[in-house]
């Protein structure tokens, strides 16, 4: 499509994440919530919905769903009701699910983050602030697992497990504030960021404990009402949501060029043929027929509650970041790197205070270290190399004990020892030759070496300094004090 046809139109976006909570145990019953386990292992009547039984709501879900809540700045209802949404699925045998409707747990929420759009190498182009709103976050139980591939008669079969039904899920559902497949993509890295952040959910989107819908509608620039809303489900993963949007915010501008309507119908995102298809019309919410949960009573939240959680609130990502740019001078993609996870953000502060020197304690952990745990395929909270022993390498480079140069090898034989520095350096026989008799004969036998370039320095071309100090520099073998050098060579030179 050509550009120009598409900037007369504005995509429309709203998204619908739904964040397992990482309890140990669902949502309503005491079975265990562990991924992976053999299928239909973990159920019970309560969350078969077998006749009799009855709900009881878990405490921590309550927590977590608080803490989310308090950080994408929602006001949490003093009082939420439960209700009963019926639909019939196979993964859903009980009939209805249980979730929330008019009285949600919390409303009226928002998150301000940078956003970019892409350029064709998808490097963001231009950093802006932007505030997008959240309408809601819910609770609900997740239903069961169709299973239409690798069970022994899978060719003429489908399985069901359950051991899903009952896990908890906070619904997060957003205003259609997003005019752009990179804004909805920015969104949805900062939402899982900060639910990792506040601990609640382990973002696993592999295995379903993030999961995101979108609805997406494109408009002329020039009018007020929304286009007709397509729902896309199941986009589990950053790159899906990003393409999928894009395709059908060109599918559905093709669509109106073309003088066809747009259907209100379900779509899915098909990764090898690159588009979406439609997978059956959508339902509206009086399909579900909701009413309120008989066999639970409102959940009611005190204030005391909420003040406790507030008061425990870690600092959140985006205000880390700002922070790390204020207070250390750090450059905004350092400062988004160093705070996309509490550990790595944890880690950067202990070597900055550590080292009192918070520009080379980013540079070493953001270009060496995480090289390294790239290489090894680990987190920093693994890390071989701890905070301590990085601030002792960097002492030791600002004492003038060790070249930069050098530096890099010693780093890296640490993470793979867990060694000290000191340790390190002793051990590679390296150590920074500080040796001030050792550097003038080093310096003497340059200059003794280079007769030319001494007499067109002793005439002025002052440039050729650099020269002299390379030239020590590779007569020690790289390990000559780069500062002692320079002091001394001075001296020699101008003798
Ligand atoms: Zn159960």
């Amino acid at each position: 499509m050509d550009s120009a046809t598409r900037d007369k139109y504005e995509p429309v976006i709203g998204l619908e994440i739904h964040a397992q909570l990482k309890t140990e145990s669902n949502i309503f019953c005491g079975c265990s919530t562990r991924f992976g386990d053999e299928p239909n292992s973990n159920t019970c009547p309560v969350c078969l919905g077998l006749p009799g039984a009855l709900p009881v709501l878990n405490r921590v879900v309550v927590d977590m769903a608080a803490r989310a809540a308090l950080a994408l700045n929602l006001n949490i209802n003093p009082a939420s009701i439960f209700s009963r949404k019926n639909y019939f699925y196979p993964d859903l045998p009980k009939g209805y699910q249980i979730s929330q409707y008019d009285r949600p747990f919390s409303e009226r929420g928002w998150v301000e983050i940078p956003t970019a759009e892409r350029n064709e190498f998808g490097q963001p182009t231009e950093w802006r602030t932007k505030r997008f709103r959240i309408t809601r976050l819910h609770l609900e139980e997740d239903a069961g697992k169709s299973l239409h591939e690798g069970m022994s008669d899978s060719a003429t079969k489908s399985y069901v497990d359950l051991n899903r039904s009952g896990v908890p899920l906070a619904e997060i559902v957003s205003e259609p504030d997003f005019r752009s497949s990179w804004e909805a993509y920015d969104y949805m890295q900062y939402l899982r960021r900060t639910l990792l952040y506040v601990d609640v959910c382990d973002g696993n989107m592999e295995e379903g404990s993030l999961r995101c819908d979108a609805n997406v509608s494109v408009r002329l620039r020039s009018e007020e009402r929304f286009g007709t809303k397509v729902e896309l489900k199941n986009l589990n993963s950053f790159r899906f949501l990003q393409k999928a949007l894009e395709y059908e915010i060109d599918r559905q501008i093709s669509a109106i060029e073309a003088g066809e309507k747009i259907v209100q119908e379900t779509r899915l995102w098909n990764d090898r043929q690159a588009k979406t298809y439609s997978m059956r019309s959508k339902e509206e919410a009086h399909d579900y027929r909701y009413f309120p949960e008989p066999d639970l009573p409102p959940l009611v939240i005190g204030e005391a509650l909420i003040e406790r959680l507030r008061a425990e609130m870690p600092e959140l990502p985006e205000a880390r970041r700002r922070r790390f740019v204020d207070q250390y001078g750090l450059s905004f993609n350092d400062a988004a790197q160093l705070s996309d996870s509490r550990a790595m953000a944890d880690f950067f502060e202990e070597v900055a205070h550590g080292s009192g020197n918070p520009k080379p304690a980013a540079n070493w952990i953001l270009n060496e270290l995480v090289r390294e745990l790239k290489n090894a395929g680990v987190d920093i909270s693994q890390s071989p190399l701890s905070s301590s022993q990085l601030v002792g390498l960097i002492r030791m480079i600002d004492a003038g004990g060790i070249s930069g140069k050098m530096a890099k090898d010693v780093l890296v034989q640490m993470y793979q020892s867990g060694k000290s520095a000191e340790e390190t350096v002793r051990e590679i026989g390296g150590s920074q030759v500080s040796d001030e008799t050792a550097i003038r004969a080093l310096v003497d036998q340059a200059i003794g070496e280079n007769p030319k370039q001494l007499e067109q320095y002793r005439a002025g071309k002052t440039g050729l300094f650099g020269f002299f100090v390379g030239q020590v520099m590779k007569l020690s073998g790289g390990r000559a004090n780069p500062k002692l050098v320079n002091e001394i060579l001075k001296k020699a030179l101008e003798d």
